[in-house]
């Protein structure tokens, strides 16, 4: 049994439109349990009704005629129960709908079972037999074992064989707020070389022409988006830009070309046999290299499947639409041409999508059906607020678009009376707002000065960009720079927080569960060179200013903190008796684990300050990976609790008069600024774009007023109920606007 379910999955799934997916189904289904009949019925809850789509067993000619209304009928009970039923005669039945059309009035044994995804019936699989008896067990089971791994496929083709509709929502994640109207612009994972087939070529010339041309584009690319980085950024493009120039990699794929073979295949050869001799070197960064000529193999590959179509242009007004999106895609895009992101993977926790708010970019992820082959160039609208997108709008949505992008802009200008103003509550408590960043480009977001400094420096985004672990000196330039532009303000910039989702391309951790794993602080005491490297050059972009405060990702244990501080301290004197002026600066831990929510008062005692970042502490507290779409609808860091984690952390750090802030994107959201006041947290760290909202929902309401309302959501049973609390109260002192959608 378990041989035929495989093929049968298998086979479905590479069924090339959904009439042949079900034709699959209905046959094989009926053969493998021996039945007279198996049909499927889609239901269509648009229109109300189930509509036979495929059958064996049944006359070919009822194939979309049968029609029966949603809650009527066998068919309709089973996918109202979203159960199976088994009779042994079903004429006998009070649910039963005598259909003469399909001629089924013969049989009498029935199994119905519901095709069921996301607790979605999306139809349901019938079974009959003519004889009056029930299905055996082990029929039974095979078949609702076979249609719970046919519903991905059932409900991709069905997506396929719609047509693009104008104006069908495309539903994911909220993930950047604002509205962004624009082109789609696909962008795809590199092409795989080792997928190039050969080829034998006539007019080797020719050849040899598109090939140089090829190599011309990628040459031209990597001089306009290496230019977008700073000096010490650029290593990787300037590594690529030397390769493109050496004689080995160009003439030996001219060779090629020369000797009868399409430029393609000639590539791949040529790639393939450079990188044999990295990978055979004993020096593991030149081995490392190797990886670096497959990368540019790829793209020259991608130019020359792409001949016709020249490098990526994007348009004034660039929607970027894809799988998964690259912080490299991203980045490639100039900044004052993008409009809005819409990834089918990933949430509001991925990266990509911290990025996007860090810029101020509507972003909508893990929008599941969506029709990335089919979307490039299309007219497009994000809606960052609700995680929607519509492909070729309707008239009548892009108004309604219009209409709220515009109040939107009238919203911006009353925020922007708040500007200079400081973020205190109405009976003056001074409650500052710092701004979560990580530059990969010279450029600050706007607003930044709204900033009472950086509550979260991210350091793995300039690791992430490189090609190598950046040295002392290249780190010691990044932190200056932000420590020189925020002077007097302070800076808390974060030791490397890898693994996890954020993998270095040059450091590669493969790992079954990879947020459980090696990731954050775990990883840099494993590695006392990269941490020594990065706290030495962090101590010394702050002589002079010393406005630099240290926070440690990812802790779980006091060995890991006394571990780090051992190290802080070793590098402070090293660098003391290497004649530099540098100062101890105050050290902080994150809490974003569970263990470290039941140790924060032991903590506090330990370090300077705490910081809490909801963003993990979320995906710890409820088991729920911040990055999967299956389970997002699960992700809430307004979850009593976590609500009630923050307060015991905030009483922990209490104890020794120790300061807390928190810096995930629940100190972003005025709902959750107003609990945080409420729950005796210090400060708050964001993206630039929340700075102004959150400071007028702080300076609208109380101290007092906030506490009561933490003590009204603590009795809260869900995350929802929470939610309507808290929006009823704003709505209340007339701030509604801050948190409805479509502002
Ligand atoms: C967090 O986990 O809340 C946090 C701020 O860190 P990151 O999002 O970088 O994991
Ligand atoms: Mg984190």
């Amino acid at each position: 049994m378990l041989e035929s379910l495989r093929r049968i999955v298998q086979e479905v799934n590479r069924a090339l439109s959904l009439d042949d997916a079900l034709h699959i189904i209905v046959s094989r289904v009926k053969e493998a349990v021996g039945a007279d009949v198996c049909s499927v019925y889609l239901t269509e809850p648009g229109n109300r009704e189930h509509v036979l789509l495929a059958t064996d067993g049944l006359r070919p000619e009822a194939v979309g005629q049968v029609r029966i209304p949603l809650n009527r009928g066998l068919v309709g009970w089973v996918a109202e129960k979203a159960d199976l039923v088994s009779l042994n005669d079903a004429s006998t039945h009070s649910r039963y709908l005598s259909i003469t059309e399909t001629g089924e009035n013969r049989f009498r044994g029935f199994l119905g079972v519901p095709i069921v995804q996301n607790r979605r019936v999306l139809g349901v699989l019938v079974l009959r037999q003519r004889e009056a008896r029930r299905f055996g067990d082990d029929e039974v089971t095979f078949v609702i074992t076979l249609a719970a791994q046919l519903a991905g496929a059932i409900e991709l083709g069905r997506m396929h064989q719609q047509d693009l509709m104008p104006s069908r929502v495309l539903s994911g994640m909220a993930a950047s707020p604002g509205i962004g109207f624009g082109t789609a612009v696909v962008v795809y994972p590199p092409a795989t070389l080792e997928a190039v087939p050969d080829k034998v070529i006539e007019d080797t010339a020719a050849e040899a022409d598109t090939f140089r041309a090829a190599l011309k584009d990628v040459s031209a690319e990597i001089d306009r988006i290496g230019d977008r980085f700073s000096q010490e950024d650029r290593a990787i493009f300037d590594a690529w830009r030397m390769m493109l120039e050496s004689d080995s990699l160009v003439d030996g794929a001219l060779q090629r070309i020369q000797s009868g073979s399409w430029a393609q295949a000639a590539l791949r050869d040529t790639i393939a046999e450079h990188t044999s001799v990295f990978d055979q070197m004993e020096d593991p960064y030149l081995r490392e290299r190797a990886s670096d000529v497959r990368d540019l193999g790829r793209w020259i590959l991608t130019r020359l499947q792409n001949q016709s179509a020249p490098a990526l242009v994007y348009p004034p007004k660039t929607i970027l639409v894809g799988d998964d999106i690259s912080v490299m895609q991203l980045s490639a895009v100039p900044t004052d041409s993008l409009a809005g992101i819409v990834s089918s993977g990933g949430s509001a926790s991925s990266h990509i999508a911290i990025l996007a708010r860090g810029m101020g970019l509507p972003a909508a992820m893990g929008v599941s059906d969506l029709p990335v082959s089919r979307m490039d160039g299309l007219d497009t609208i994000v809606d960052g607020y609700r995680g929607r997108a519509y492909a070729d709008p309707e008239p009548s949505i892009r108004a309604e678009y219009e209409r709220l992008a515009s109040d939107e802009q009238a919203f911006a200008a009353e925020l922007d009376a708040l500007r200079g103003l400081s973020s205190e509550t109405t009976d003056g408590f001074s409650f500052p707002l710092y701004l979560n960043t990580g530059l990969v480009s010279e450029q600050l977001p706007a607003g930044s000065d709204e900033a009472a400094g950086v509550g979260l420096y991210r350091t793995e985004l300039p690791f992430l960009v490189r090609d190598r672990f950046p040295g002392e000196s290249s780190q010691y330039n990044t932190y200056r720079r932000i420590l020189e532009i925020f002077t007097p303000r302070t800076v808390t910039i974060r030791t490397l927080d890898i693994g996890g989702d954020k993998p270095l391309s040059y450091f590669p951790i493969e790992e079954p569960n990879p947020f459980l794993g090696w990731r954050g602080i775990r990883v840099v005491l494993d590695n006392p060179q990269i941490f020594m490297t990065q706290v030495r050059a962090m101590l010394l972009a702050s002589v002079g200013l010393d406005n630099l405060q240290l926070l440690l990702p990812m802790i779980t244990t006091m060995d890991e903190i006394d571990e780090s501080l051992r190290m802080i301290r070793r590098a402070y004197n090293e660098l003391l008796s290497e004649g530099h002026a540098v100062k101890m600066p105050p050290v902080g831990v994150m809490i974003e684990v569970p263990a470290a929510v039941y140790q924060a008062e032991a903590f506090a005692g330990r370090v300077d300050f705490l910081s809490v970042g909801t963003n993990d502490l979320t995906q710890y507290l409820l088991a729920v990976d911040r990055n999967n779409p299956r389970v997002a609808a699960l992700y809430d860091d307004l979850h009593p609790a976590v609500l009630r984690a923050l307060t015991q952390v905030a009483a922990g750090a209490r104890v020794h008069g120790k300061e807390v802030s928190v810096c995930g994107e629940l100190a972003g959201d005025p709902l959750g600024a107003v609990l945080l006041l409420g729950a005796g947290v210090h400060s708050l760290s964001m993206s630039a774009a929340s700075l102004l909202r959150v400071k007028g929902v702080i300076r609208s309401l109380s101290r007092g007023r906030a506490r009561e309302l933490l003590n009204d959501a603590l009795r809260c049973d869900t995350g929802a109920a929470v939610r309507k609390l808290l929006i009823a109260a704003l709505d209340d002192i007339g701030l509604g606007g801050l948190v409805r959608p479509g502002r």
